[in-house]
C-alpha cells in the first residue's frame, strides 16, 4: 500500500490521505474524522481498517518499531508520501510506511533533521522533497514539491502562492530553514555569511 498526501482528492487537505493498495484500490482516509471509505471500516465501526492504520505510520501517530532503520525510512518516505498513484510500488511490507516519530530519538542532524519539537507542518516541509530556487528578486523564492507543483514565495512578505490557508506553509518553512543553513542566497540575493 501506498500512503499519498499531495494528489487528486487529498490534494490541499492536510487531514485526508489515499491509500493506494497494490491491487489499485484506492480508499479516502479522514484521519480527524477517523473515517475511511473501504468496505471493512464502514461496515465494522469499532474495527480500524489497516488504510486507517497505514495512515497512522505514516504520519507518525503510531510509535516506530525500535529495530526499524531509520535513515532507510526517511529516504522511503518522502517517494511515498509525494508519488503519483500510476507509479504506486506493490507493498514492501511495514518499512515503507514508517515515519518520524516523536518518541524516537534520531541521530540526524544539519539544517533538515526532524526536531522533536517541530510541529508537524515543520516536519513535512524538512521531510519532502522540495526544491527551492532563489528568483534574483529580493525576497522571492520558486519551490518546486515532489508532486511538480511550483509555488512562488516571498519570504519578506511571508507569503506563497500555494492553496495551504496555513499561516506559514510548508513551502514558507522550508525556504526559511535553507536560508538560515545557508543552501539558498539569502533574500538580498548574497549567500550568508560563513
Ligand atoms: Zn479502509
Ligand atoms: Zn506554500
Amino acid at each position: 500500500m501506498s500512503v499519498l498526501d499531495s494528489v487528486g482528492r487529498v490534494r490541499n487537505a492536510p487531514d485526508l490521505y489515499l491509500v493506494v493498495s497494490s491491487s489499485g484500490s484506492e480508499y479516502l482516509v479522514d484521519m480527524a474524522e477517523g473515517r475511511c471509505e473501504c468496505p471493512d471500516d464502514s461496515h465494522r465501526p469499532s474495527v480500524t481498517c489497516k488504510h486507517r492504520r497505514r495512515v497512522a505510520f505514516v504520519i507518525g501517530e503510531r510509535p516506530i518499531p525500535e529495530w526499524a532503520n531509520q535513515d532507510a525510512l526517511d529516504d522511503q518516505f518522502g517517494l511515498h508520501v509525494e508519488a503519483e498513484p500510476t507509479r504506486a510500488v506493490p507493498d514492501g511490507g511495514v518499512a515503507q510506511a514508517i515515519a518520524d516519530n516523536n518518541s524516537v530519538t534520531r541521530s540526524d542532524s544539519g539544517p533538515l533533521a526532524i526536531e522533536s519539537h517541530d510541529d508537524p507542518r515543520t516536519k513535512r516541509a524538512k521531510r519532502e522533497a522540495i526544491d527551492v530556487s532563489f528568483l534574483r528578486k529580493p525576497g522571492r523564492y520558486e519551490v518546486q514539491s515532489a508532486s511538480d507543483s511550483v509555488y512562488e514565495v516571498d519570504i519578506l512578505e511571508e507569503t506563497c502562492s500555494c492553496p495551504d490557508d496555513a499561516s506559514r506553509c510548508k513551502h514558507l518553512r522550508r525556504v526559511d530553514i535553507e536560508i538560515r543553513a545557508g543552501l539558498v542566497p539569502r533574500p538580498d540575493g548574497r549567500l550568508p555569511e560563513a
